[in-house]
C-alpha cells in the first residue's frame, strides 16, 4: 500500500516543516511515528531504537539505529534510511550525534523515552530540543482517499456489532460488564477486525465515569449502558459509541438523549473544510450549554483517529486550526449525570472534498433493549 514513493515524499514534507519550525535535526522514536516514516513501528526497551536525521532538503536517507538482535525483522528502504545496528558493547548514541547539529534545533517525536532523549541532550550539550509532535502529526492527520476509505470500511464493521447489542442478540441484563465486555470482543473479531482496541461496556452509574474499566457490576433491568469500543483493520481504527437502555426510557433520560443527539449532529455540520477545529467543538458544547446540560460535558468533542485511535487533530475549543480535507476525528458529546446515568454518542467522520462524511451510521437513538 505505501511504496519507496510516498515514504520519500512524507520524509521531503517533513523536512521541509522542519527546516520551516527552524529545526536542523530530527529524532524520531519508536511508535507510529516511525513506522509512518519507515514502514517500521519497532519496540521501545532500555537498547536505543531511534532514526535520526538532518532537515537540509539535500540530506540523503535517515539513519536507522537498532539493537543488532531487532534489525533482522526491519527491511531496509536504501532511499529512505540507511541501518546502522549496534551490538551490546557499541554506545548507540555516539552513532546518533554526528547526524545531528551540534548546535541548533532538534525536533523529537513523543515515542522516543526520557532515558534516550536525557542521553542524547547530554551528549548535545549545545543543541535546542523540542517536541515534532504537531509537525509530524499535522501530517498524520491528513488522510488520503485511500485512508479514509479503510477508515469507513472499519467504521461499517464496529456498526454491526452495534446493531447486534441494539437488536437485543446480545443479553444483557443479569450478566457483569466484563462478561459482556468479553461478549463484544468476540463479536469485533468475529464481523472482521484484525485487532480489538478497546472496549468500554458501563452500567448503570458507571456509565457516567466517561472511560470506565468494565468490572463485576451485573447490569440490570431499567438503567443507561454505554457502549464504546473499536478495533484495527489493515492497521486502521473504530471507534464508535452507542448507547442502550434496559427498559422504557425515563423522560429527564429521554430528555437528554435528544439533546446530545442534536449536539452531535450541529457539531457534524461545523466539520466543514476551511471552518475552525474549534468551531466544532463549540457546536456541540454551545448547544448543551443552551439545554443546561453544559457542565456535565466534560471532555473535548473529539480526537483525531488513523492508525492510532487517538492522534492529531484534536477536538477541543481553543484549537484555531483549520478543518482540511483528509482529517478524519471523531466527533463524540456526553452527558455524565455523577451517580445516576452518563451518555455519549460518537461517531467518526472523515472530510472529503465535498464536506464530512461519517463512518458509522447505526441508528443514533437511545434504544430500548429491556423486556418491557
Ligand atoms: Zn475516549
Ligand atoms: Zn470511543
Ligand atoms: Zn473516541
Amino acid at each position: 500500500m505505501t511504496d519507496v514513493d510516498d515514504y520519500l515524499e512524507r520524509w521531503a514534507v517533513l523536512r521541509s516543516r522542519a527546516v520551516a519550525a527552524g529545526a536542523q535535526g530530527l529524532a524520531i522514536g519508536t511508535g507510529k511515528d516511525l513506522a509512518y516514516l519507515t514502514g517500521h513501528g519497532g519496540q521501545s526497551w532500555e537498547r536505543l531504537t531511534a532514526v535520526v536525521a538532518a532537515t537540509a532538503p539535500d540530506t540523503g536517507p535517515a539513519l536507522f539505529i537498532t539493537p543488532k538482535l531487532e534489525a533482522e525483522g526491519i527491511t531496509a528502504i536504501p532511499e529512505v534510511f540507511t541501518f546502522a545496528p549496534w551490538e551490546d558493547s557499541d554506545d548507540p548514541i555516539a552513532l546518533a550525534v554526528p547526524e545531528l547539529p551540534a548546535r541548533g534545533r532538534i525536533l523529537v517525536s513523543d515515542g522516543l523515552p526520557s532515558q534516550h532523549l536525557l542521553a542524547l541532550q547530554r551528549a548535545l550539550p549545545g543543541a535546542e530540543f523540542l517536541a515534532l509532535n504537531e509537525t509530524l502529526g499535522g501530517m498524520r492527520a491528513l488522510k488520503t482517499a485511500a485512508e479514509r476509505q479503510a477508515l469507513r470500511t472499519v467504521g461499517g464493521l464496529v456498526d454491526l456489532v452495534h446493531d447486534q447489542i441494539r437488536n437485543g442478540e446480545v443479553p444483557l441484563v443479569g450478566r457483569s460488564e466484563l462478561e459482556v465486555q468479553d461478549d463484544v470482543r468476540r463479536r469485533l473479531l468475529a464481523v472482521g477486525h484484525e485487532t480489538v482496541e478497546f472496549v468500554i461496556v458501563a452500567s448503570g452509574p458507571n456509565s457516567a465515569s466517561p472511560h470506565h474499566h468494565p468490572g463485576d457490576r451485573v447490569i440490570q433491568a431499567h438503567e443507561m449502558v454505554l457502549f464504546d469500543f473499536g478495533g484495527s483493520l489493515n492497521g486502521f481504527n473504530s471507534d464508535m459509541t452507542r448507547c442502550v437502555f434496559t427498559g422504557p426510557i425515563p423522560d429527564d433520560v429521554g430528555d437528554a438523549w435528544a439533546s446530545l443527539r442534536e449536539a452531535q449532529e450541529l457539531a457534524f455540520r461545523a466539520a466543514q473544510p476551511g471552518a475552525r477545529l474549534g468551531d466544532v467543538d463549540l457546536a456541540a458544547r454551545s448547544s448543551l450549554e443552551a439545554a443546561g446540560y453544559g457542565p456535565e460535558f466534560i471532555h473535548r468533542t473529539g480526537h483525531g483517529i488513523g492508525t492510532e485511535v487517538h492522534e492529531h487533530p484534536y477536538v477541543t475549543s481553543n484549537n484555531d486550526q483549520s478543518i482540511e480535507v483528509g482529517h478524519a476525528f471523531s466527533i463524540e458529546p456526553g452527558i455524565y449525570r455523577v451517580g445516576k446515568w452518563g451518555m455519549r454518542l460518537e461517531d467518526i467522520v472523515v472530510i472529503d472534498d465535498d464536506g464530512p462524511v461519517r463512518c458509522n451510521n447505526t441508528d443514533r437513538d437511545l434504544a430500548n433493549v429491556g423486556s418491557d
